[in-house]
């Protein structure tokens, strides 16, 4: 069992396989993308599976595969097909936006990938083209049937964003009548790319919560799984569950058991936190496996307690507009 100095149980595993991706979303990066890491400064699969083996054999025991947009990494089912391989792993997911990923969804059933989180923060296209500034919905929700057709599990990620997409809180939630999905709505983070300092936002928790009560009054909470990072809602005759990540203001950080490791292999024990271990320097300097982990293991244990500790320990004392994509969202 991994744990960190506040007696929390780490095990659970973000993997960003690549800073890169096909959209812009206003929120995670700027108009003209970021300036894309090279191929030698991204871990190699090879790399990611010694690493996660070792995690696994510590009791790491969820991954998900995230980024910047996994598709756009190439051999994608490659790397999943081998994590999926690995021995002492349940649950293998990936977040993705859903433009490349139809093709892929029968594959990834097949080696045992059961849900997968698709972002989706409207379903309007002209709204869809403004917010991620390419004109893909239609690729996102030909995904969004596939999953769906496969019997997958789907949890809708949404950024909700003031004066742009908070209209279409209605429509997402109604997405939950007839399928069994999780809408969850995401307090937007200051990680926009573009170097400005950000507002907290307006569409917190309570006031989303409010706009869908004043929708679907006969909303009610249900329980939260065991760290689960959403408060999740039930509306009566509905298949799905909503739910709000209060991604800003940090309520659910007692319970935290993750860890993530970014496209250039550093490891981020919280999203919140500057820098990090290199682990792609610790792969690349042939310690051996004991080493490693010890080097690892001693990190994950430095956890900060909370996003707000880890964000007042960064040099700035404040995040300043880091991109989602280069943290591994
Ligand atoms: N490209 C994939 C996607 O969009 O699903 C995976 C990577 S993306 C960085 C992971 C998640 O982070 C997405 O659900 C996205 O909506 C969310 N995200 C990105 N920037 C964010 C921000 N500034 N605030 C809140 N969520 C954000
Ligand atoms: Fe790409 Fe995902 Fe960031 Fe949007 S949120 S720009 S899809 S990495």
């Amino acid at each position: 069992m991994i744990l960190d100095s506040h007696g929390r149980e780490i095990n659970y595993l973000r993997l960003a396989v690549t800073d890169r991706c096909n959209l812009r979303c206003t929120y995670c990066m700027p108009h003209d993308g970021l300036q894309w890491l090279q191929r030698d400064e991204l871990l190699t699969y090879e790399e990611m599976l010694r690493l996660c083996r070792l995690l696994v054999s510590k009791g790491i025991s969820k991954i998900r595969i995230t980024g910047g947009e996994p598709f756009a990494r190439k051999d994608m089912m490659h790397l999943l097909t081998s994590l999926s391989e690995i021995d002492g792993l349940s649950e293998l997911t990936l977040t993705t936006n859903g433009v490349l990923t139809a093709p892929f969804i029968p594959g990834m059933k097949k080696i045992g990938i059961r849900s997968v989180n698709l972002s989706l923060d409207t379903l309007d296209r002209e709204r869809f083209l403004a917010i991620t500034r390419r004109d893909e919905l239609d690729k996102v929700l030909d995904t969004l049937r596939a999953l769906l057709q496969q019997g997958m599990g789907v949890k809708i990620n949404a950024v909700l964003m003031d004066g742009r997409n908070t209209g279409d809180i209605r429509p997402l939630v109604e997405l939950a009548k007839d399928n069994a999905v999780s809408v969850r709505f995401i307090e937007e983070m200051p990680f926009n790319g573009d170097g400005a300092d950000c507002q907290p936002p307006v569409w917190d928790h309570p006031r989303i919560l409010q706009e869908i009560k004043a929708h679907f009054p006969g909303i009610y909470k249900i329980p939260d799984a065991p760290h689960a990072t959403a408060y999740n809602y039930s509306i009566p005759g509905y298949k799905g569950t909503v739910g709000i990540i209060a991604a800003y203001t940090r309520s659910f950080c007692g319970s935290c058991d993750r860890i993530r490791i970014t496209p250039q292999g550093t490891l981020k024990t919280c999203l919140y936190s500057d820098g990090g271990l290199s682990v792609r320097d610790l792969l690349r300097s042939q310690q051996n496996d004991e080493l490693l982990l010890a080097t690892l293991l001693s990190a994950i244990n430095n956890k900060p307690r909370d996003g707000w500790a880890a964000e007042h320990s960064r040099k700035e004392g404040r995040v300043l507009g880091e991109s989602m994509a280069i943290i591994g969202g």
